[in-house]
């Protein structure tokens, strides 16, 4: 039986000459046929196949999926303001339209219109930052990862950085202070405990081979109890440049716990570094703010070439910040949506899908802005729970519709926090999630869906 199954499925080339298979190019039939009959083959080991399926139907399908856009646009129903698996800061209108400008066709990004002589490509955003922050230079990177490796390897390469022990933290994948130090060359002081430390436990570490001190924020977690750390302004009179990795980094104060960048520049912090795509709502990008001399060497140090951002994070970034220089953080999305009583929203949502038949109930409940922003504070926020069908189905259908919505499960529902719903999405949520409901309930449409991704 087997044997049979085995002689029965098509060469590769055989494939490659089907009709169905003609308008695919080459390459991608070979890859989608490789798949499809190591797929095959592997079912009939298991002895999972009585009778083979259409091949070539399932090349086809494969071939399809393989020339589709994997990555596209979601509706984040979770609630989750700066969720990394949803690529973090949705972009204000004016830093999408900037992106738009430069991609398709050429732009000044290293050219001074002015005399046409080669100018900075971080030209536009040092002047916003400096206004925002009160620094005297800066410059922006591919993230924050980056703009602390660069800060280490810049400024501290065979020297000393003295760090809290409180503070070799995981910020995330393999991302971990001691290593990025190691990584950097530069030699860790680890002082203090990890619940207490103080100001005379750097002064003490401090000597002639230290070139920074660093303090990194506990953007992901929180150590409470009996605790200590020393503020920035003891730190920066130790008289050796001190660091501040603030993760966020809000522009804007009124963000929980998130320490306000002018702050701890204003405090005497030498440099800072933050994110983009955090509490500043904008691109993937790291910031490297503070003192000139210092700035000027990261800038200068070849791994800034490995690292800088491209003509579209560069666009993004400045426009962002020229929105942030208006002074109104509610024009920023991510930022407008953690301060949004979502209330109305949900009520409203909850509303719309009743008018169409659906049961479901406004709850209470607490979100997170994510991304390592505000970690120890929940967002208390309403959502709008569906249930009477098996919530991980549902969820999965909705992931896989057009456009995908992805919801929370949770007390045994699909919960849909409007929070993170963009005003012009409403409409396509309510559809998707009416199709969703009833293609599980059997009104309409039992085909599975297609899962297109890479398998
Ligand atoms: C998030 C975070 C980083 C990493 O920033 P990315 O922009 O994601 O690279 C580094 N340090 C701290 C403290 C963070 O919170």
């Amino acid at each position: 039986m087997r044997d049979r199954l085995y002689r029965q499925l098509p060469s590769v080339d055989r494939l490659l000459r089907a009709d169905a298979l003609a308008d695919v190019p080459r390459a991608v039939v070979v890859e989608a046929a490789r798949q499809v009959l190591a797929a095959l083959r592997e079912a009939i080991a298991a002895g999972d196949v009585q009778a083979l399926p259409d091949v070539t139907l399932a090349v086809a399908e494969r071939a399809a999926a393989l020339r589709t856009q994997r990555l596209r646009g979601v509706i984040n129903a979770t609630g989750v303001v700066l969720h990394t698996n949803l690529g973090r800061a949705p972009f204000c209108p004016e830093a999408a339209r900037a992106v738009a400008d430069v991609a398709a066709g050429y732009s000044n990004t290293e050219l001074r219109l002015a005399d046409g002589r080669r100018g900075g490509r971080l030209d536009g955003v040092r002047g916003p930052l400096r206004i925002l922050t009160g620094c005297q230079d800066a410059i922006a990177v591919n993230n924050n990862a980056a703009a602390v490796m660069l800060v280490l390897t810049a400024l501290a390469q065979g020297r000393e950085v003295v760090v809290s022990r409180g503070e070799l933290v995981e910020i995330g994948g393999s991302f971990r202070v001691p290593d990025v130090m190691a990584l950097s060359g530069a030699r860790l002081v680890e002082v203090g405990t990890t619940n207490r430390t103080r100001a005379a436990d750097f002064e003490r570490a401090v000597g002639p081979e230290t070139a920074l001190i660093m303090r990194v924020h506990p953007s992901n977690f929180r150590i409470t109890g009996f605790t200590e750390r020393p503020t920035t302004v003891q730190l920066a009179g130790l008289g050796v440049p001190l660091v501040e990795d603030l993760g966020s980094g809000a522009l804007f104060p009124g963000f929980g716990e998130e320490p306000v960048i002018a702050d701890v520049l204003a405090d005497g912090a030498a440099l800072v570094c933050f994110s983009g795509d955090k509490l500043l709502g904008g691109p993937q990008a790291g910031v490297i703010a503070g003192d000139a001399a210092l700035v000027r060497a990261c800038r200068r140090h070849p791994l800034y070439r490995a690292l800088r951002l491209d003509k579209l994070g560069l666009a993004a970034l400045e426009a962002t910040l020229r929105v942030a220089l208006e002074g109104d953080p509610d024009r920023l999305p991510a930022l407008r949506m953690m301060h949004q009583d979502v209330g109305p929203q949900a009520l409203a949502l909850a509303d719309a899908l009743r008018a169409q038949g659906l049961s479901v109930a406004v709850e209470d409940d607490v979100g997170y802005s994510g991304g390592g922003a505000l970690p120890g504070e929940g967002l208390p926020t309403k959502v709008v729970a569906i249930r009477g069908c098996d919530p991980d189905a549902l969820a999965r259908r909705l992931r896989l519709g057009d456009p995908p919505v992805v919801a929370r499960v949770a007390r045994d529902a699909v919960l849909l926090d409007p929070r993170t719903v963009l005003p012009g999405q409403t409409e396509a949520l309510i559809r998707a999630v009416l199709l969703a409901r009833r293609a599980l309930t059997g009104d309409v449409d039992h085909s599975e869906p297609q899962d297109r991704s890479e398998p």
